[in-house]
Order: structure tokens, then sequence, then C-alpha cells
């Protein structure tokens, strides 16, 4: 049976759950269902057979009408393979398969589809344990008796409670905006409200308080989530891509053409491409929205300071020692920037796991446009702090690209410029020009594209000629540090068996 090799040692089972939880958090939040993610496992081989997360595949089946949840997303996937109907998988599936589920697999639907408990004792012993991560609270269904409906057919099931971390884990990736906001009646919900307020509890808990907030407060903006997004999670994550917006971007809108989420190319094309089958990718969103004048100026020192902190105590990165490619469009670049400099000196692990950095309009050296804009805001509201650091020469700009000289040589640098002027306000304009869109270090690559600020990160379809330039750009990336790595793995093993 085709099937994924995993890094996970055999019966771990927590570092499965934690899979399925990356599982979960690829699910588009809603306020009517749950996040849940799901992983079929092999546990003879110990392989990864199929994963799945609520609404990962279309709704309304032929002949089994309402949206998949994550336990049917893993089922359909292996029957597609197989070409069969997701009722017949019993016969394909290994003597010893086993499921782990974030969430106790439902017994009852308001809508009246289908359950998951039927699902799983429609395909009798095949099944053999269910790993639960939670068991359901009582949102929308008031008593779940999924895990003894299970019992009562033979199958083994597990609850796996016993570890503060990974319930919080869960609990966070559950992201329901109901669940989080209900009144404190029972064990389940009063721990959400304490994480979603980002009080007490562990340090588990602590470290994803921030995550939980954001996405309650961005899930239903086109602008994108605030904090770090995982968009894409692979069995074999080597790479983590890192994208992050400008001024007056957002996770998702600067990535994006439309609102359609299939113009979202991060989390869209990439993982879809084989080229980037290892590489785990996400979104980091901050509050960039220089429109609301508002006193909470953020300025890049600090928001470079946000985005370390997020990926220092992320569970996908402190789990793995995969490479960093960081990727930033206008002010982006000078956050990812600035965030490398402060890991050299606070996270020099995390540090050294960055081999590229990606550039796309990144004002290095300011922009006369930021004064342009400044001049438009202050007529608007008061301009945050950040646009000040904009302008041309500016001494923020000038020191962190003073500083960043010193750190940048084992680094990979691309930078690619806009060579189209944007209309701004009746203006015809190139917002940053090229000597501002270049660091002017020897070993940089330089890309024109032929775009302005704004679409030079925004593109049609995977056959836009832009699109095409940076993909093959960051795929060369890839293959590069994968060679690397190989080579350097090859020469240990060598030097290590040598005398
Ligand atoms: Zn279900």
């Amino acid at each position: 049976m085709a099937s994924h090799p995993t890094t996970i040692a055999p019966g771990d089972h927590k570092a499965y759950m934690r899979y399925a939880v990356e599982q979960a958090r690829l699910s588009p939040p809603s306020p009517s269902k749950f996040c849940v993610g799901a992983v079929l496992v092999d546990a003879d081989k110990n392989e990864i057979l199929s994963t799945g997360y609520s609404e990962e595949l279309p709704r309304d089946r032929p002949g089994d009408p309402g949206s998949t949840h994550a336990e049917h997303c893993c089922f359909i996937k292996i029957a597609d393979r197989y070409g069969i109907h997701d009722f017949d998988i019993a016969k394909v599936l290994p003597r010893n398969t086993v499921l782990y589920t974030t969430m106790e697999p439902c017994n009852e639907r308001l809508s009246g589809n289908r359950t998951c408990v039927e699902r799983i004792l429609g395909l009798g012993d095949a099944i053999k344990t269910v790993y639960v991560g939670i068991r359901e609270p009582d949102t929308f269904i008031k008593v779940n008796e999924g895990i003894k409906r299970l019992e009562d057919a033979g199958i083994k099931v597990v609850v796996l409670d016993d570890d503060p971390d990974l319930r919080a884990l869960i609990l966070d990736s559950i992201r329901n905006f109901s669940f989080r906001h209900k009144k404190k009646d029972s064990k389940d919900t009063t721990e959400a409200a304490s994480i979603s307020i980002g009080r007490t509890l562990s340090a588990g808990a602590e470290r994803l308080s921030r995550a939980s907030i954001i996405v309650d407060d961005g899930s239903a903006d086109a602008r994108g989530p605030l904090g770090l997004n995982l968009l894409h999670s692979p069995s074999e994550p080597l790479f983590d891509l890192v994208f992050v917006h400008g001024l007056g971007g957002g996770s998702r809108k600067t990535w994006s053409k439309t609102n359609s989420i299939s113009h979202y190319w991060p989390r869209e094309w990439l993982p879809k491409d084989p080229a980037f089958k290892n590489a785990r990718i996400h979104s980091f969103g901050y509050d960039s929205d220089w429109t609301k004048g508002n006193n909470n100026c953020l300025n890049i020192h600090h928001i470079g300071k946000s985005l370390l902190g997020e990926l220092s105590t992320s569970p996908h990165f402190a789990y793995s020692n995969t490479a960093l490619i960081l990727i930033g469009h206008s002010m982006g670049g000078l956050v990812i920037k600035n965030a490398y400099m402060l890991a050299q000196r606070e996270n020099k692990a995390l540090a050294d796991r960055v081999r590229a950095m990606y550039f796309l309009g990144t004002p290095h050296r300011g922009s006369d446009s930021a004064r342009l804009l400044k001049n438009i805001l202050q007529v608007a509201s008061s301009a945050p702090e950040y646009v000040t650091d904009l302008i041309r020469d500016s001494a923020v700009l000038q020191s962190i690209n003073d500083e960043f000289r010193q750190y940048s040589a084992t680094l990979e640098l691309w930078s690619f410029y806009e060579t189209q002027k944007l209309r701004v306000g009746g203006l015809s304009t190139l917002i940053v020009d090229p000597e501002s869109a270049t660091l002017g270090y020897r070993e940089e690559k330089l890309m024109p594209m032929t775009a302005d600020h704004r679409s030079i990160c925004k593109f049609h379809d995977p056959s836009d000629q832009n699109y095409i330039i940076i993909r093959n750009s960051l795929a060369s990336t890839l293959n590069k540090i994968a060679t690397t790595d190989a080579r350097a793995r090859c020469w240990n093993r060598y030097a290590g068996s040598g005398r």
C-alpha cells in the first residue's frame, strides 16, 4: 500500500497526535464546527497511510451529502488512491491499522449526516485502535457517546489526555469561537477560555495564548489572520517557508491576487508542486493597517521581535531541525532581517537554521514614496512610527542594513524588484526603486520583475511569468540546501568511520 515513511518513532502516540494537531491547524476556522485533524497509520510498519482535517475535501460527495470530517477525509484519500468507494477501504487497509484523531469521533450530527463512528464501524474490524486527543466538548452535541459505541463494538480506544501540554495544543487547534466564549460550565471550556485570554496555565498553554486570540480575531477577514499561521504541513518536512507581508498588507491578502482562496499561492499552489513536497509553509501577520492611525504604533523592531518570539515558541519549529527560508514583501523584508539579527543574539540555534531570505520590493534603503505616503497619512490621521522608519535613509533602515551585513555571509539572498509604476493618488510611481530594493551586497541575487509594488507578490495562475520566476528561484534554493545537507551528512559518516 502506498504510504509515507515517517520520522516518528514506532508507538510514539503523542508524537502522532501532535502530527494530527498539525492537520487540524490546516482546517479553516468556523463558528459552526470544530477544527479536527486525523492520521491513519499502519502500526506494524510504522507508516502513515493517510491524513485528514475537517473540511479538507469538498462537501456533498455523491450519495453521501454533508461536510467532510477529518476521519472521513483520511478514508476518502485512501479510497481515491484505489479507485474504490470509501465505504470499501477495509479490504485495502493493512492488518494493524490505527487511527489518531484530535477529538472523539462524532456519534451524532446536527445535520443528520453519517457520523464518523458509523464510518469506522462500517469498516468492520479494519481499524484496531482509535487514539483520541480530547473528548468532544458539548458545544454542539450534548452527550457524545462515540467512544462508548466504538468500545462496545470491540474497538480499542485510548484517550491521550494525561499530558497538559498536548491537551493545550489540541484545545488551541480546535479554534471554535462559540466554544471559546461559552459560559464556563465544563473543564474544557474553562481551560480554553483561560488560554484565549492568555493567562495562567502551563508554559505550553502560555505560549499558545497569543495564537488563539489571533485566530479568533482574524479568521473572517480577507486580510488574513495575525501571528504565525501554518498553511501546509507535509509528512516529512525538511524546510520551513515563512511569508511576511508589508505595510497595509495581510498574511493572506498580500499573497493573493483576489479574495478567492484559489489565488492564495503559498497555500494552494506550492503544496501541489513536487519541488516543494518537503516544505512546510507558514504565513505571519501583524497589524499593518496604517489607515487606522491608532496609538499602538508598532515599529519594525517590535514586529521583528514578535516574529522571532513566535518562531522560537512554535511547536512546529521546536520539534524539528528544518532549514528556514524567510520571504518578505516590502516592509516584511525589513521585519525578517530584523528578526534574523535578533535571533543571532537571542536564539543562535534558530538563527543558524535560517538559510535563505527572499526580498520582494523591500525598501532596504528607504523609499521616496514612503515620504509621499507619510504625507498622505498625515492629512488623514497620525502616522504610525513604522511609516516614519521608511523614509529614505532613515536611521532605522541604515542601522538594519549595516548590521545585517555582518550576519548575512552564510545566507542565500534574493532581491526581486519592481520595474513598473503603480498609481497612487493620481501619481504613477515606482514605490521602491531598484537602488533601494537591493542590499548592494556582492553575493546577493538580483531579479527584476515585470510588476509593480503590489503585483510583485500576486499572480493570475501558476503559469504567470512572475510566479514562475519566484517559484523556480525557491525551488533552486530548496534543492541547493538539500544537496548541501546530504553531502554534509555523507561527509560526517565518512569522517566518523575513518581513523
Ligand atoms: Zn465526525
